[in-house]
C-alpha cells in the first residue's frame, strides 16, 4: 500500500489517499492500511460485514464443471466474425445473459471486411511446388478434422498477384530492415518473407510496405512457438509444423475499427470515406503461412552470413536470398460485413454510473482459448453476480457485460461501440475491464492504467489458487521471484515502482479496452492466465488442446470468474481505489527518463523543463499522507464531485487533437507503438519523436502531455489545496 519512490536524492513514502465509498451511500472510507516496511504489500479493504460476507458468498458460486460446458458450446463451431458462425455465438450469449438476469440486447454494425476468395503460393525456381498448405487433422481431435470453410489468410491484406524473388527479414522489425541495409540487401520488388514474433504482424506489413516489398509472406518459425519450445499439438500445447497463425494486418496503430468510418460509428447510415483514403489498410498482398512451406522457400536461399539471432529453428542455415522464385495470389472479397455485439446490462440502483467488463466472441476457428475461455470466465461471474442479484441483491452501479464482435480484424465491434457512445462512456463509465485470453495456463497477469495496478493486485489476494493453500497472489509473486531469481542481469522493469512485487504492464493495444483507454480515457484492466501457448490463432486453439493442456480442470476458469467477481463488486459497490500517487511517480520517472535520452541524443533544442515542471507539480498535488495514516487536512469533506474528478484523470490524459500523425490516438500518456503494433509505449508521441531526433514534433508533444499534466493538477488543486508538505518523508 505504500509506494516508496526513489526521487531525486532522497527518498520519500507517500500513500495516495484512496477515494472510496462516497459516491451515493456517502460512506466515507479509507482503504488498505499497511504497516511501512512490513514484509511484504498487503492489501486490506475496508469492507463492512456485509460487503465481506457477499464477496464471499459471490466467490462461491462460480463452477469449473459450468464453465467447460461453456467453453465446450462456444468452441463447437467456427465463428469467424462476419460469419453466420459468429452471429450464432453472439444470440447464445445474449440468451445466456438473459437468462443469468440481465437486460441483454444485441448491437449491430456494418464493416468493410474482407474474406478470402482464392489463396495461390507455389514455388517456381528452383523447383515446382505447390504451397500455401494447410493445417493436418489430427487423430482424436474431432474439431480438427472439420473442413474449413476458409484457408487461413491474414485479414485485410490487399488484392494482389505477383511473382519475385524471396528474401528472408527475420522478424521484419525496424531494426531487422537496418541490417538488410547494412549488408546491401534491398527488398523492393521482391516478396519478403518474415517470421512472426516481436511485433503486431500488421506492423510487418506496414514496414514491408514501406520498403516498397511487392507482397508478404508470415510464417510460424519453430524455434519461436514450434517444437524448439517444446512437444507439439497433439502431444504438447505448441505449434505443429503444419499450424499457421491467422489474423488480422489492419495498422490498428494507426487507428483501430472499421477503416471505412474512423472516430465514427459503423452504423448503417454513417458516412464512409472511400477504401483508398483508408490509413489503416495495407496496399500489398500478405498470407500467413506454416513451417512446413517456409521451410521448401527457405531451404532454397543463398547469399551472405546472417547475424546469429537470425536463425531460426528449421535444420540448415538461415540466409536472406537470392534462390527462391515465388507466386502469390491473394484474391480477397472486401464488402459490408454485418458484426454483432453483445451488451449485457444489471441495472444498479445509480444507472448513471456503470462498470464494464467485456471480451470479444469472434475466433479465427474454435478460438478456445482466444477468446472462449474468457468468454467462459465471464459468464461464470455474471452467473454469479444474477444469483446474487435474484436473492435480492442489488449493485449500486449498473453492471454492463460486453461481448464484442469483429475483434480478429482489428478490435472493431468494440472501437465501434466506443465511438458511438463515447459521451456517454465518459460521463458514466467507472471501468472498464477486459479478459481476452482468458486461460492458457497457470499463469496470472494483466496490465493496466496505472491508477487501477494496486486494485488488480489486491484482488488476487482474495481469491485461491488452484490446487495449493496460497492465493492467486502468492503464486503470482512466488513465480515472479523466480523468474528474477533465473535471470538476475534482467533489465529493470519500468512498470514497477520500487516496493511492488508482482509487475502490471501498461496497457497497450491488441484487445478491445483499446478504444475505452487511449480513445475514450476511461480506466481500464485486462487480465487472465497465460501458460505454454503455442497454437495461437490456429484450428488447433480447440477444445481438445484446452481438455489436455491448457486447464484440463477448468478450475483456473472458475479461479478468474472469482478474480472477476471480486473486482466487480468492488468496482459496482463504489469501494474503488485510484491510486493517482502511482500513477504520478509513474508520470515523473518516465519524463526524467526521456530527458536523458534527448540529453543523450544531443537534442539540444528539445526543452522538457517545463515539461519536468508540470510533472513534478503533479506529483506534489496527490495529497500526502502520513504514516499514521491521517489523510490530509480538508481530504475528509470531499463531495461526489470531487471523487469524479479522481476516478477521470485518465480524461484529463486526453488530447481533442490526438497524437501527432494519428489523430485517433487522444491519450497523451500511452498507445501502442508506431513500430510495435501491440507494446505500449508511455509518453508516445515525445518518445517517439526522440527516437527520431525530430525535436520540432518532440517539443509540441511535450507541450500537449504538459498541457494534460496542467489539467490533472488543476483538478487536484480543487479538492486539495496546495500541499501540506510537512508530511514528506525524507
Ligand atoms: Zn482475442
Amino acid at each position: 500500500m505504500w509506494i516508496e519512490m526513489k526521487r531525486g536524492s532522497y527518498v520519500r513514502v507517500v500513500a495516495a489517499v484512496m477515494f472510496a465509498g462516497m459516491i451515493c451511500a456517502g460512506a466515507a472510507t479509507v482503504l488498505g492500511r499497511s504497516k511501512p516496511g512490513a514484509q511484504s504489500q498487503s492489501y486490506s479493504f475496508p469492507y463492512g460485514e456485509a460487503e465481506a460476507k457477499l464477496e464471499a458468498d459471490l466467490q462461491k458460486i462460480p463452477s469449473a464443471k459450468e464453465a467447460e460446458s461453456h467453453l465446450r458450446w462456444i468452441t463447437s463451431n467456427p465463428h469467424m466474425a462476419g460469419t453466420e458462425g459468429s452471429h450464432k455465438v453472439a444470440e447464445w450469449l445474449r440468451a445466456q445473459y438473459e437468462s443469468y438476469g440481465f437486460d441483454a440486447k444485441i448491437v449491430t454494425y456494418s464493416a468493410w471486411m474482407p474474406q478470402p476468395a482464392e489463396i495461390k503460393l507455389e514455388l517456381i525456381e528452383p523447383e515446382k511446388r505447390t504451397l500455401g498448405t494447410q493445417e493436418q487433422p489430427v487423430a482424436g481431435d474431432k474439431d480438427s478434422q472439420v473442413k474449413q470453410a476458409f484457408p487461413a489468410f491474414n485479414s485485410y491484406a490487399a488484392s494482389g498477384e505477383v511473382k519475385a524473388a524471396v528474401v528472408y527479414v527475420n522478424y521484419g522489425t525496424p531494426e531487422d530492415y537496418k541490417q538488410l541495409d547494412a549488408m546491401g540487401v534491398d527488398v523492393a520488388g521482391k516478396i519478403v518473407l518474415a517470421r512472426y514474433g516481436k511485433s503486431y504482424r500488421g506492423i510487418k506489413a506496414k514496414l514491408a510496405e514501406e520498403h516498397k516489398a511487392a507482397g508478404l509472406l508470415i510464417y510460424s518459425d519453430p524455434y519461436d512457438d514450434g517444437y524448439d519450445a517444446g512437444d507439439v499439438f497433439p502431444q504438447g500445447p505448441w505449434r505443429p509444423m503444419s499450424g499457421i497463425q491467422r489474423g488480422s494486418v489492419l495498422y490498428t496503430e494507426i487507428y483501430p475499427g472499421d477503416p471505412l468510418t474512423p472516430e465514427v460509428a459503423a452504423t448503417p447510415e454513417a458516412k464512409r470515406i472511400a477504401p483508398e483514403q483508408a490509413g489503416s489498410l495495407t496496399r500489398i498482398p500478405t498470407l500467413p503461412i506454416n513451417a512446413q512451406d517456409a521451410e521448401q522457400i527457405l531451404s532454397h536461399l543463398s547469399g551472405a552470413k546472417l547475424p546469429r539471432e537470425w536463425q531460426g529453428g528449421l535444420p540448415f542455415t538461415y540466409h536472406s536470398g537470392p534462390g527462391a522464385l515465388v507466386h502469390l495470389k491473394v484474391a480477397m472479397n472486401y464488402q459490408q460485413r454485418n458484426i454483432y455485439d453483445v451488451v449485457a446490462k444489471l441495472k444498479g440502483t445509480d444507472d448513471s454510473q456503470w462498470m464494464l467488463m467485456g471480451n470479444h466472441h469472434d475466433a479465427w476457428v474454435y478460438g478456445a482459448v482466444d477468446p472462449g475461455s474468457g468468454t467462459a470466465v465471464m459468464l461464470e461471474t455474471a452467473r454469479a453476480l444474477g444469483e446474487l442479484a435474484k436473492k435480492g441483491w442489488k449493485p449500486l452501479r449498473s453492471i454492463i457485460m460486453c461481448e464484442w464482435d469483429g475483434e480478429e480484424e482489428g478490435l472493431i465491434g468494440s472501437t465501434e461501440w466506443v465511438e458511438q457512445n463515447v459521451k456517454e462512456l465518459q460521463e458514466k463509465a467507472v471501468v472498464y475491464i477486459n479478459t481476452d485470453v482468458g486461460v492458457a495456463g497457470p499463469n496470472f497477469g494483466g496490465s493496466a492504467t496505472p491508477s487501477l495496478k494496486r486494485m488488480l493486485r489486491a484482488a488476487t489476494t482474495e481469491v485461491t489458487y488452484p490446487e495449493l493453500h496460497e492465493t492467486v497472489y502468492e503464486a503470482w509473486r512466488e513465480r515472479v521471484k523466480k523468474q528474477r531469481a533465473e535471470k538476475p542481469n534482467a533489465p529493470a522493469d519500468e512498470t514497477l515502482l520500487q516496493g511492488e512485487e508482482v509487475p502490471v504492464g501498461d496497457l497497450g493495444a491488441g484487445s478491445d479496452f483499446c478504444a475505452f483507454f487511449d480513445y475514450a480515457g476511461i480506466p481500464s484492466m485486462d487480465l487472465g492466465f497465460g501458460g505454454e501457448y503455442g497454437v495461437y490463432h490456429s484450428m488447433y486453439d480447440d477444445f481438445y488442446w484446452m481438455k489436455h493442456f491448457g486447464d484440463p480442470t477448468f478450475e483456473f476458469h472458475a479461479t478468474l470468474a472469482r478474480v472477476l467477481g471480486v473486482l466487480t463488486m468492488r468496482f459496482a459497490q463504489g469501494f474503488e481505489d485510484f491510486d493517482l500517487a502511482a500513477y504520478a511517480a509513474r508520470i515523473e520517472g518516465r519524463v526524467k527518463y526521456l530527458h536523458g535520452l534527448a540529453d543523450d541524443a544531443h537534442m539540444n533544442d528539445l526543452n522538457l523543463k517545463a515539461l519536468q515542471k508540470s510533472a513534478e507539480d503533479f506529483f506534489t498535488s496527490i495529497p500526502y499522507v502520513d504514516q499514521a495514516w491521517n489523510p490530509t487536512p480538508g481530504a475528509e469533506n470531499v463531495g461526489p464531485q470531487e471523487l469524479e474528478s479522481v476516478r477521470k484523470m485518465d480524461q484529463t490524459f486526453l488530447s481533442p487533437s490526438g497524437l501527432i500523425g494519428r489523430p485517433w490516438f487522444k491519450h497523451v500518456m500511452f498507445a501502442p507503438g508506431s513500430y510495435t503494433g501491440y507494446a505500449s509505449v508511455m509518453m508516445p508521441g515525445l518518445t517517439e519523436a526522440i527516437w527520431r531526433k525530430d525535436s520540432a514534433t518532440a517539443q509540441q508533444e511535450a507541450s500537449q502531455i504538459q498541457e494534460a499534466l496542467e489539467r490533472g493538477v488543476a483538478q487536484m488543486r480543487k479538492i486539495y489545496p496546495p500541499p501540506a508538505r510537512a508530511h514528506r518523508v525524507e
